[in-house]
């Protein structure tokens, strides 16, 4: 079976199987995008309206910062898969609960297992401390906050799977706090230096009309 076939499966099991009181108060399940060959995953913490109402993650604000993130070190949606810890919104955009995270986080194993990617960007302490605890929930109290370990590769082998995780701080933050901005365009092109790809090269400065030389006195100014 192919992957995109496998994932099918796995989007059809939550909607036909998982219980969970978000799922009932949310518009649409929000499984994942981007391509499932990719060799990185980023993964965020949940929904917010935009993607509840779109099915799809990361199209809303913090999706378009995540957009230039990956452009400003050449990566497209055809390079990476994109997914989250809740797979359904939490209501008013709130931090997900222990319960929620035991009941979505089989379904993003899954996805994982299916996708095989060899780096997974975490997007924030949910997903960092999901990922970091080895997908062992009780240990995600013990791992420390994204402050701590932004940009720090960690080389993990996890249910026999061998990953390069590379936690960053959410898109999301930065929106709220501007001072994360130049932290994580840095840990990006950091990323990108690992990874071995080219940054992108800024766009040339834009081109000023010709001065025309305006002599005074000469009738033109
Ligand atoms: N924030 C997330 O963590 N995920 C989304 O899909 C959107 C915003």
């Amino acid at each position: 079976m192919n992957k995109i076939k496998e994932l099918e499966l796995i989007q059809k099991k939550i909607l036909n199987e998982m219980q969970c009181p978000l799922k009932d108060a949310a518009k649409n399940l929000v499984f994942g995008k981007g391509n499932p060959d990719a060799s990185i995953i980023f993964i965020g913490e949940a929904p917010g309206a935009q993607e509840d109402e779109q099915g799809i993650p990361f199209v809303g604000s913090a999706g378009k910062e995540l957009d230039k993130l990956l452009r400003s070190i050449n990566l497209t949606l055809d390079d990476v898969y994109i997914a989250n810890i809740l797979k359904y919104r939490p209501p008013e955009n709130r931090d997900p609960t222990i319960d929620e995270i035991y009941r979505h986080t089989p379904y993003l194993i899954e996805q994982i297992k299916i996708i095989k990617p060899k780096i997974i960007c975490t997007l924030g302490n949910y997903s960092t401390k999901f990922v970091l605890a080895q997908f062992n929930i009780p240990d995600m109290k013990k791992i420390s906050g994204i402050t701590q370990l932004h940009g720090k590769v960690n080389n993990l082998v996890i249910d026999g799977m061998n990953f390069m995780v590379i936690p960053l701080y959410h898109p999301a933050a930065m929106l709220y706090n501007p001072k994360l901005r130049p932290i994580l365009g840095q840990d990006f092109l950091e990323m990108g230096n690992i990874l071995g790809l080219e940054p992108k090269k800024s766009d040339p400065p834009e081109q000023k009309p010709e001065k025309k030389i305006i002599q005074k006195g000469l009738g033109e100014f």
